[in-house]
């Protein structure tokens, strides 16, 4: 059988870029995934041309071959790995942490019942995910918030058994318990052995005959549950923390799934967080950037008094150590950066205006930067815009 063009595996251009790839087959792994699609050689089959396709094209030096040979530069050439076997589900599965990002590779599949490779199939219940919107002031303390969330609990009118009053599980006939079939075909390569799933108890081992009426024989109810969570300090917009064993129950007695929480930042009247530290925007008058005073910051905490020496240019940006945000790995704390601006008032009276007039012509009013403050554009850069 010839292979599929890679590309087309992943239905994205030839010249794609690496996000693009990325995407694509996120989409493939997903729609094909065996454990959406249990029982189906096909899907199966889709699954690892897209993970092959992926594993090619992914890597500059093997696309490069690819490119210039097509599927023939694949095989045998030294770390080409992909001669006529293809890859295992093994292999495949141990790439998805680079796929779906960090920690949340392995949850990610948690909702589609995690079972189905391993030959003791074990129920699991999907994961919950829950988005917590959280303040600047709660970011920078941590925070212990109760949320409700509606999940699947164990159904205690069988205690998540999902059989009548306790009664009995009665082993599966067709698998003797052991939840796997096991079927022989005749191939020209002689007899091959194939195992899958069993149909009949879906993997359990088990049937039950008198089923529990209030779950159905699932073992598992809907309900609302109000789950305590402690926030650490120092989280941010987008990262995501796992409370395992907190997410849906699996049927009849399996393992939990875990409650996954997003964290939403929300927006700080004053503030802008830049990882760690914060930013503040000042605006002074015109005579107090010439004469100097002293103002009010505000902080995470409070407000801090700070005195802004005369002939301060407008650019000048203040550090204001340890008053940003705590490290979440505990690093210490960032800084608060005070950015100071002189406000230019856009209508003025007409004494102010005589009073500039005289100004205007005085001497100490004429701008005369010396090379010292070039630098400020190299400190101002990438800062507040
Ligand atoms: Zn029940
Ligand atoms: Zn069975």
């Amino acid at each position: 059988m010839s292979k599929r063009d890679y590309y087309e595996v992943l239905g994205v251009s030839n010249n794609a870029t690496a996000p693009e790839l990325k995407k694509a087959y996120r989409k493939k792994a997903i729609q094909f995934h065996p454990d959406k699609n249990p029982d189906n050689k096909e899907a199966e089959e889709k699954f690892k041309e897209a993970a092959e396709a992926y594993e090619v094209l992914s890597n500059d030096q093997k696309r490069q071959r690819y490119d210039q040979y097509g599927h023939a530069g694949m095989s045998g050439a030294a770390g080409g790995g992909f001669g006529g076997g293809g890859m295992n589900m093994d292999d495949i599965f141990s790439h998805f942490g680079d796929i779906f990002g960090g920690g949340s590779g392995g949850s990610f599949f948690g909702g589609f019942g995690g079972g189905g490779r391993s030959s003791q199939r074990v129920n699991r219940g999907s994961n919950l995910r829950v988005k917590v919107k959280l303040t600047l002031e709660e970011i920078a303390n941590g925070v212990e918030k109760k949320i409700k969330v509606k999940k699947h609990v164990e159904c205690k009118d069988c205690n998540g058994s999902g059989a009548e009053g306790g009664s009995s599980h009665d082993t599966c006939t067709q698998c003797k318990g052991s939840g796997q079939v096991t079927r022989i075909q005749n191939t020209i390569l002689g007899q091959m052995q194939t195992s899958a799933v069993c149909p009949s108890c879906n993997g359990e081992g088990k049937i039950i005959t008198n089923k529990c009426k209030s779950c159905a024989g699932e073992g598992i109810v809907k309900d609302e549950e109000v789950i305590t969570i402690n926030i650490p300090a120092g989280v941010a917009e987008g990262m995501q923390l796992s409370v395992s064993g907190r997410g849906n129950s699996a049927r009849r007695g399996g393992v939990n799934g875990d409650l996954l929480i997003l964290v939403h930042e929300e927006e700080h009247p004053d503030l802008i967080r830049d990882e760690n530290d914060l930013l503040y925007n000042l605006f002074i008058s015109i005579p107090d950037s010439i004469l100097g005073t002293a103002v009010e910051i505000p902080t995470i905490e409070s407000k801090v008094k700070v005195k802004i020496d005369g002939g301060t240019q407008p650019g000048k940006i203040l550090r204001l150590r340890g008053k940003g945000l705590p490290d979440i790995n505990g690093y210490g704390r960032g800084d608060l950066l005070v950015k100071i601006n002189v406000w230019v008032p856009n209508k003025v009276s007409k004494d102010e205006h005589k009073l500039l007039e005289k100004l205007q012509a005085s001497e100490s009013f004429i701008p005369n930067p010396s090379s010292h403050e070039k630098s400020f554009f190299k400190k101002v850069r990438n800062f507040f815009d």
